[in-house]
């Protein structure tokens, strides 16, 4: 079995000393222990000084690439599978990292990121490489001393072009490598940013993810609006042959329109819930993804509830159709409109301060929230 673990960290005291902790509590709770002497550490970005206190914290030997770049070191086929993983997921850090130079021992010329254009392989190609007469693992300080710049004359255009950059660099103290991130220091955030795929913004996401939001409430909300969950309508066009009727009413065929808006069982749901918020759901999925938001709109007591109850139902509307479908304690439609108030309610009472009017009165005496006031 696969037991190798990756934990990635910033480079702080506080940080490493939180991931020590977790490490303890985790040990006394399932008996499982990291072994120091089998695991590496690997620092980047790191003044020597904070090095040399975290490998003291952690009594790990430090991971190392030796003699080689790790943008060019071949996937081993026998190696521990954390190598395996860093090695794959490299071209990722490669984007976000840099070099600051100084005296160029530890840099690679052509592999590493240390010239404003980039990665100098990636740029120009190994015919560059073959025209300036170093190596492909040359090291950087082969064109530095006493730190300047010291490149032999160029004897092709792309080595003009990476010198005629070379005095806008300044070099000094140590090889450095950074994160290319605004202070050049590691941040999960920027990171996130970086790598994540973007999509078009949905109009709906606001009427999904909220503040107040219960998370499993909304997780499944977003599946529904993803049309991910698997309704009988969806297993009948893969081939299932059983039965496909709706299992609150067996009057049509199990949809995400059907089941959530349509039935005549989800409609008493509504109907109750969302009378109690002084809304009306609309009963057609189209108008669905415009209601939310343009009905739910805003931070009053009126949209808190309408959120949280539209978010609630759909949920607990997919969890009796479930049990309804595995036998598996159905509960009566009165349980279920005490669960959801119940839920709701206890969510709305974390929250207090909400500014006084007729309809807010009314609401507050509906669901019982006077300490919100
Ligand atoms: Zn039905």
């Amino acid at each position: 079995m696969e037991d190798d673990l990756l934990i990635f960290s910033a480079a702080s005291l506080s940080s490493v000393q939180v991931i020590k902790d977790v490490l303890a509590d985790f040990e006394e709770l399932s008996g499982l222990k990291a072994n120091p002497s089998k695991s590496l550490i690997f620092l980047a970005g790191v003044n020597p000084c904070l090095k040399q206190e975290i490998l003291e914290m952690v009594h790990m030997l430090e991971g190392i690439c030796l003699g080689r770049s790790l943008w060019t070191v071949p996937i081993p086929t026998s190696c521990s599978w954390s190598w395996k993983k860093l090695l794959k997921i490299r071209e990722l850090a490669k984007r976000l990292l840099r070099f600051k130079v100084g005296d160029g021992m530890k840099i690679f010329l052509w592999l590493d990121n240390w010239h404003p254009t980039g990665y100098l392989l990636d740029r120009f190609g190994y015919r560059a490489i073959y025209d300036s007469g170093f190596s492909i693992d040359a090291k950087l300080s082969n064109i530095i001393r006493n730190e300047d710049w010291f490149w032999p004359s160029a004897r092709s255009e792309a080595i003009v072009e990476i010198q005629s950059s070379l005095p806008d660099i300044q070099l000094g103290g140590d090889d450095l490598p950074v994160w290319d991130s605004r202070n050049g220091k590691y941040s999960c955030a920027e990171t996130w940013e970086k790598l994540r795929s973007r999509h078009p913004v949905v109009p709906w996401w606001k009427t999904v993810w909220f503040p107040m939001a219960i998370p499993r409430h909304s997780f499944f909300l977003w599946l529904v609006f993803k049309d991910a969950v698997v309704t009988r309508n969806k297993m009948s066009a893969w081939g299932y042959s059983g039965p496909c009727l709706c299992l609150f009413c067996y009057a049509a065929q199990e949809s995400r329109e059907h089941l959530f808006f349509r039935c005549s069982f989800s409609g008493r749901v509504w109907k109750a819930i969302m009378g109690d918020c002084s809304l009306a759901v609309p009963t057609n999925w189209d108008e669905i993804e415009d209601w939310g938001p343009k009905m739910l709109r805003g931070k009053s007591l009126k949209n808190c509830l309408g959120r949280l109850c539209f978010v609630a139902v759909v949920y607990h509307l997919w969890k009796q159709r479930n049990a309804l479908l595995h036998g598996n304690n159905p509960r009566s439609e009165e349980d279920i409109l005490a669960q959801i108030r119940w839920e709701v309610r206890a969510r709305i009472m974390a929250q207090k301060n909400f500014q006084n009017s007729e309809l807010q009165m009314k609401l507050v005496a509906k669901w019982n929230l006077f300490s919100c006031l």
